[in-house]
């Protein structure tokens, strides 16, 4: 069942967003290379919990394994679901990707960015940006009466041109109460299908977009997903609502590119 969220609703998972959102805008001055992710995740943590939200990640259960950390920090080839470790240490060159949610009132957000370690290469700065906007390419779909497929088209017709691997073994998600509620929300798929969207629903988009093969594969902490080829790998997400106006992007930083989503941003605010 898909939740339809009411007006008071989204304004709270408003505020729940806006607390994510304030995390990832502490991060990204703090990123350094030297600085190890348990460090980032302490920090993460404290912003959180200083908002009066509980980090939603912390405690949250997949089958028998318990995810210790507030932010899911996955560096280089590592595409998603890294655990946070004093022993990993950021390095020159790197892209680090932070995936951060909060539960405020309640309500979830649930964003992530990928941000350089001091300077990266080219081909580095071209997969996070295309990466990025993707992202947007997708957001702008969410109207209601659009479909689930068009949202996740969008993704991957942005990304393909350059030879870029879409990750297909996750994918985004409704978002409310719990993290993870219908529908799930691929990044590849067919325009014109899947499910029409609806006014009131709050869904996460999260592209993953590897240099490499799209294939991914579990590392043995039960957690840390990385690419088959070792290839580097970029992520970004934003939950958003879809109202009436448009797209409204719950855990924006302030930094998007002018689209549909400002329209649907103005009344709410
Ligand atoms: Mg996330
Ligand atoms: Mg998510």
């Amino acid at each position: 069942m898909i939740v339809r969220k009411s007006r008071a609703e989204i304004e709270k998972m408003r505020r729940a967003g806006q607390v994510v959102a304030d995390v990832h805008k502490e991060l990204r001055d703090k990123v350094r290379p030297g600085m190890s992710t348990l460090e980032l995740d302490q920090m993460a943590e404290a912003r959180i919990r200083k908002a009066g939200a509980l980090p939603t990640f912390k405690g949250y259960r997949v089958g028998n394994e318990v995810f210790p950390a507030s932010l899911c920090i996955s560096i280089n080839e590592e595409v998603v679901h890294g655990i946070p470790s004093r022993d990993r240490i950021l390095q020159e060159g790197d892209i680090v990707s932070i995936d951060g949610g909060a539960t405020l009132d309640g309500y979830v957000g649930d964003s992530a960015v990928t941000l350089p370690v001091g300077e990266i290469t080219e081909d580095l700065k071209l997969l996070l940006e295309r990466t990025r906007l993707s992202l947007y390419e997708a957001i702008a779909k969410c109207f209601p009466d659009n479909r689930i497929g068009d949202v996740s088209h969008a993704v991957e017709a942005y990304v393909r041109p350059y030879g870029y691997g879409v990750v297909e073994d996750y994918c985004g998600h409704g978002v409310g109460r719990r993290l993870h509620e219908e529908p799930q929300v691929p990044n590849i798929g067919i325009p014109g299908t899947g499910r029409r969207l609806k006014s009131g629903w709050c869904i996460a988009i999260e592209p993953m977009v590897n240099l490499g093969t799209h294939e991914t594969e579990a590392l043995s902490d039960g957690w840390t997903v990385v690419t088959a080829d070792g290839r580097a790998s970029a992520h970004f997400e934003h939950s958003i609502a879809i109202t009436d106006d448009g797209p409204l992007i719950l855990t924006s930083r302030g930094d998007d590119p002018e689209g549909p989503w400002t329209l649907g941003t103005s009344p709410m605010v």
